[in-house]
């Protein structure tokens, strides 16, 4: 029989429950107890929306309180010795969070996704054991309610690789002998306890992999292949790639593939089945639109066709954790947009729908196929979605149209002489501290608690004080301050055709943090300017440059859920085009400096170093076409944070934007290194105040930071800013920080 399975639930809840626990649990207002039973609850829900839903397999261990990968690193017993003081939760969220005494340790982005995980420390003298049987305690807490899963562990290679090394010639897959022994205890139990399969997540087969990587993987699953229960071992994210054969070859009884980012390896998978089990991804879990079963149906059939029914399960691309739980929670969706979407649990319908169709036909599901149909074709035809002017702008855009008028060297005496700015002139990135009282008025003003105009002259107040006190404090560039932006995304959303916001569509971030990404669901434009009116304001209180501040194409893109029935790239530029329209009317309104953020450029890398040329390509013409339109006098700024420069550096210096603004302080200066070695000729701002701590740096350590830049950098092309925006912050912080960064400023100009 095709089986309908899935790979992993999103464990936050539909309502957030287990963000708000945690949270309180933090906060010492609830007991552990009281933690255990939310998230107990939680499980226990996601186990019965799953059954309910009618699938066959159903994960167990997907849940989690922090991070999948720490729930491994705290089975392994892989806890860093700066935290060997704690035990149980408090370890495991001293690891997560950090403590007094003990920084936390490194999160980073699960590879193309918004989710982050916690980085394992890998060390040589760690001794690794099964510190925690955690999955075989949700393996029988499901079935204590009846519900007989499919455990789901992370793979040993996949852990392994994501960590770092913490020990001198040391690499983290060194440790692969002491971990597989570690799985192998836990398999063995698994299945004495009666877990007939295993799910085993190995996501690094997506990547390019080392030799080294490929070879654990051989290692690996030989040894894991005998421990006990039948292993399907999931790949998603992308294709396999030349990593077809290893994957296939691999000791294993099933294998689970990505075919919505990567329908063509099908046919060449099923051909190297051998005799396992296939299980086909073709519900993507990574974005919220609902499926065309139809085109599904045809892929699941040739499958069922090569394989017969009993080798075949149809299962989300991924795991659901990357979208939203149930669009049954969004009161305010008109019925044609809802008939669009699927959530999770949505999701779970179609896998089933698609498991049913595969085995005894489109029939057997029908009334799941004619929805979908129906939603297929009315996304084809809405006029909600396509507007012909917006696709014939697009389509008339040309390279052109993405490059400045003259070269920068140029540009840059017409921009000097317009601007007459000091040596090492000094700016921030943005925004500036958004206090209570910023959030209070916003939150009545969304209520209707407060009314448009009390609003908005709360706002140019905030404005007006922010402005003052930049002058006081003698910065060269000033900005606005951003009080009336959320968030750098949703703002431009909110103004912005073919964009839709949803109530409860949260996603988890890291930890109890959550996201709402805006949804892309048609031809992007801009009825109206969406900043000038600010920017023109802020500008009329000073007679230094304020900057216009901008959300860039790239990064709108890359924290929504995007449209998938076009290129990324087209929609890209739609967006390009309409930030294109809001930096004419900047200029036209007397706005000398504009900064175009794309903190989000290179976390659109894909996976694969191959295809990351053709999307830096369009990435790049995104930017030149949102920033190009302006005269040589204008300037343009882009700002990026928490990127590696050195291999996108020709993408970076083809962005041209006249100043670029990083995050340099915490690395001391170290990201400089591939400006220099690249000879990159634009203006740069390497940060001198790393803003995400509440420490304030004194004169001399942002002084030092400065002549550090300035042994690779020439002074003359150097800028004086923190590391990222301000709203986080409390203003005694930033009012010192800035007095101490602005007499770093004039110090060194002192000595040029
Ligand atoms: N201009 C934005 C700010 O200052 C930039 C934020 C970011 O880079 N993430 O907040
Ligand atoms: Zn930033």
């Amino acid at each position: 029989m095709v089986k309908a399975a899935n790979l992993g639930f999103p464990r936050i809840g539909a309502k957030r429950e287990l963000k708000r626990a945690l949270e309180s649990y933090w906060k010492g207002d609830v007991d552990e107890a009281a933690l255990d039973r939310v998230a107990a609850e939680q499980r226990q829900k996601n186990w019965a929306a799953q059954r309910d839903a009618g699938l066959d397999v159903i994960p167990s261990n997907d849940f989690s309180l922090y991070d999948q990968v720490l729930d491994t690193t705290a089975m392994l017993g892989a806890v860093p010795d700066r935290f060997a003081g704690l035990s149980g939760k408090a370890a495991y969220f001293a690891m997560a969070r950090g403590t007094q005494a003990a920084a936390a340790m490194e999160m980073t982005k699960w590879f193309d996704t918004n989710y982050h995980y916690i980085v394992p420390e890998i060390s040589a003298d760690m001794n690794l054991s099964l510190a925690s049987t955690a999955p075989l305690d949700a393996y029988l807490e499901a079935k204590g309610q009846g519900v007989d899963t499919r455990p789901v562990l992370l793979g040993p290679v996949t852990w392994l690789a994501l960590g770092k090394s913490r020990s001198e010639g040391l690499a983290p897959l060194d440790l692969l002998d002491r971990v597989l022994p570690v799985y192998a205890e836990l398999l063995g139990k698994l299945a004495k306890a009666g877990a007939e399969w295993v799910q085993i997540d190995e996501p690094i087969l997506a990547r390019d992999l080392t030799v080294a990587e490929a070879d654990a993987l051989r290692r690996a699953y030989a040894t894991l292949a005998q421990a006990g229960p039948k292993l399907i071992l999931a790949t998603y994210f992308g294709g396999l790639g030349d990593n077809l054969d290893l994957a296939t070859s691999l000791p294993v009884a099933g294998l689970h593939v990505d075919l919505v980012r990567a329908p063509q390896q099908l046919d060449d998978v099923l051909a190297r089945a051998g005799d396992k089990v296939v299980s086909l991804g073709l519900i993507d879990g990574r974005n919220i639109w609902r499926a065309d079963l139809d085109k599904a149906l045809g892929l699941a059939t040739r499958a069922v066709e090569a394989l017969g029914p009993d080798r075949v399960q149809i299962a989300p691309s991924c795991s659901l954790l990357h979208v939203p739980v149930d669009l049954d929670l969004e009161p305010d969706l008109d019925d044609e947009f809802r008939s669009w979407l699927a959530f999770a649990c949505q999701k779970l319908g179609e896998v089933t729908a698609l498991a049913r169709a595969a085995e005894q036909g489109r029939g057997a599901s029908a009334a799941a196929f004619d929805a979908s149909a129906a939603a297929v074709a009315s996304r084809k035809a809405s006029r909600r979605i396509h507007d012909p002017k917006v696709k014939a702008r697009e389509a008339a855009t040309t390279a052109d149209h993405a490059r400045r008028q003259s070269p920068f060297a140029d540009r840059r005496a017409a921009q000097q002489a317009a601007l007459k700015l000091p040596a090492l002139p000094t700016t921030t990135i943005g925004s500036f501290p958004q206090t209570q009282d910023v959030r209070k008025a916003r939150a009545l003003h969304r209520k209707g608690a407060l009314t448009d105009d009390a609003y908005q002259a709360f706002l140019k107040d905030r404005t007006r004080d922010c402005v003052a006190r930049q002058e006081k404090l003698g910065l060269d560039v000033l900005v606005h301050g951003e009080f009336e932006r959320n968030d750098m995304v949703e703002y431009f959303g909110e103004k912005l055709d073919g964009f839709a916001f949803t109530r409860n569509g949260w996603v988890q971030s890291y930890g109890s943090r959550c996201v709402k990404p805006p949804v892309i669901f048609g031809d992007v434009s801009r009825p109206d300017p969406m900043t000038v009116d600010w920017a023109r304001f802020a500008q009329s209180l000073t007679d230094r440059p304020m900057k216009g501040m901008l959300t860039g194409p790239v990064t709108i893109l890359q924290w929504s859920f995007v449209r998938d029935d076009q290129p990324r790239r087209d929609t890209c530029r739609q967006i390009a085009l309409a930030i294109r329209d809001e930096v004419d009317d900047l200029e036209t309104a007397g706005i000398r400096i504009i900064q175009i953020d794309e903190p989000a450029l290179r976390e659109g890398l894909p996976l694969r170093q191959g295809d990351w040329q053709s999307y830096l390509d369009w990435a790049v013409e995104a930017f030149g076409v949102a920033s190009a339109p302006v005269r040589d006098e204008t300037q343009i700024h882009t700002h990026m944070c928490y990127a590696e420069f050195n291999d996108i550096m020709p993408a970076i210096a083809a962005m041209d934007a006249d100043v670029i603004s990083i995050e340099t302080s915490r690395s001391h200066m170290d990201l400089l290194d591939a400006f220099r070695a690249f000879d990159y000729p634009n203006d740069i701002g390497p940060g001198v105040w790393d803003i995400h701590s509440p420490r304030v740096p004194d004169t001399d350590s942002m002084t030092e930071l400065l002549r550090l830049a300035a042994a690779s950098i020439p002074a003359e092309r150097l800028w004086v800013n923190p590391d990222c925006g301000l709203k986080t912050r409390g203003w005694p912080e930033v009012e010192a920080s800035l007095t101490h960064l602005v007499r770093a400023a004039r110090t060194l100009r002192a000595e040029l």
